[in-house]
C-alpha cells in the first residue's frame, strides 16, 4: 500500500524589517500629529471663561508677532480711506494703493468727486476690477455727503452704512482707522479663521462680527481685524493652513482643517 501523500505546508512569509526612521521623517511626523484637527465637539464643550481666556492668550501672542499690524490701505482723511475701502471689495490693497495718489490728486474732496466724469473715475479706477460699479459708489457717496453732510464724511454706523457702495465692512473701516472708534471688519481672512480658532460657526460675516465682539475687548475690535488678516496672509491662508509653524497652534481646535491641507503645507516648509 502506498502512503497518502502529505502537501507540503506553504512556507510562511516573513515580514522584512522596517526600516528606522529617518530624524527628518520623525520630525515631520510628530509635526503633522501636533497639526492634526481635534474633533470639533471636543473643541466647543467648553466654558465662556474658558473662551475668554484662549482669546486673550491669541490675542497677546499675535500682538507681538504682528506689532507692525495696522490698515495697508493709504489715506490722510476719512474720504480718501472710504474711497480706498470701495475701491478694496474684490481687489488687492496694494494694487489699490497705486492707483488712489492719481485719483486723490485730480478729485481730493467729496465736491470733486461728485461733480467728476463718471467715465473719468472709470478710468482712473480700471485696474482695481468692477470699476463700473465701483465708479458708481464712490460718486454716489460724494454726492450723498455733499447734499446730507455737507461734504464731511459722517461718523456713524448707522449713517455710513446708507452711503451708496458702503456695508458695515467699509463702515467699520471707516469707524476704527479714521474715527478712533472701535470696529470689528470680518473680511474673508477674519471670517476664516475666526471659524477654524473655533470662536464662531457663522459663515454671514454679520453674525461673526456681533459673536467675536463677545470675545474680544471692544478697545482690540479695529486692531483684531488688523492681527487676523496679516495672520491669514501669511500663515492661516484660504489654500493651506501653515498650524505646524502656526504660534497659536496650541489654543487652536483647527476647525475645519483637514490632515491633508496641513500635510500639503509640510511640502512648502
Ligand atoms: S494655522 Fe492652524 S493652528 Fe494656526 S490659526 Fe490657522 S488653523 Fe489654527
Amino acid at each position: 500500500m502506498s502512503e497518502p501523500k502529505v502537501r507540503a505546508k506553504p512556507r510562511k512569509k516573513t515580514k522584512p524589517a522596517a526600516k528606522p526612521l529617518t530624524a527628518s521623517a520623525k520630525k515631520l511626523l510628530k509635526a503633522v500629529k501636533g497639526a492634526m484637527p481635534k474633533p470639533e465637539s471636543a473643541c466647543r464643550k467648553v466654558s465662556r471663561e474658558h473662551e475668554l481666556k484662549r482669546m486673550e492668550q491669541i490675542l497677546q501672542i499675535f500682538k507681538r508677532e504682528y506689532s507692525e499690524a495696522s490698515c495697508s490701505l493709504d489715506f490722510t482723511n476719512p474720504f480718501e480711506l472710504l474711497v480706498a475701502t470701495i475701491l478694496s471689495a474684490q481687489c488687492t490693497d496694494a494694487r489699490v494703493n497705486k492707483v488712489t495718489p492719481a485719483l486723490f490728486a485730480k478729485y481730493p474732496t467729496p465736491q470733486t468727486m461728485a461733480a467728476a466724469k463718471l467715465k473719468d473715475i472709470e478710468k482712473m479706477v480700471q485696474s482695481t476690477g468692477f470699476f463700473r460699479n465701483k465708479s458708481l459708489s464712490i460718486q454716489g457717496a460724494s454726492k450723498k455727503i455733499m447734499i446730507d453732510y455737507g461734504g464731511e464724511v459722517p461718523k456713524t454706523l448707522e449713517q455710513l452704512v446708507e452711503l451708496p457702495g458702503v456695508g458695515r465692512k467699509t463702515a467699520n473701516v471707516l469707524l476704527g482707522n479714521a474715527f478712533d472708534t472701535p470696529g470689528l471688519v470680518v473680511d474673508t481672512h477674519v471670517g476664516r479663521l475666526c471659524r477654524r480658532t473655533g470662536f464662531t460657526e457663522h459663515t454671514d460675516a454679520v453674525k461673526v462680527e456681533h459673536e467675536m465682539m463677545g470675545f474680544v475687548p471692544r478697545e482690540d475690535w479695529t486692531l483684531f481685524s488688523h492681527l487676523l488678516i496679516c495672520h491669514g496672509r501669511a500663515i492661516c491662508t484660504s489654500r493651506r493652513a501653515f498650524c505646524e509653524k502656526c504660534p497659536v497652534a496650541r489654543f487652536c481646535p483647527k476647525v475645519g482643517v483637514t490632515l491633508r491641507d496641513t500635510l500639503a503645507a509640510e511640502d512648502n516648509v
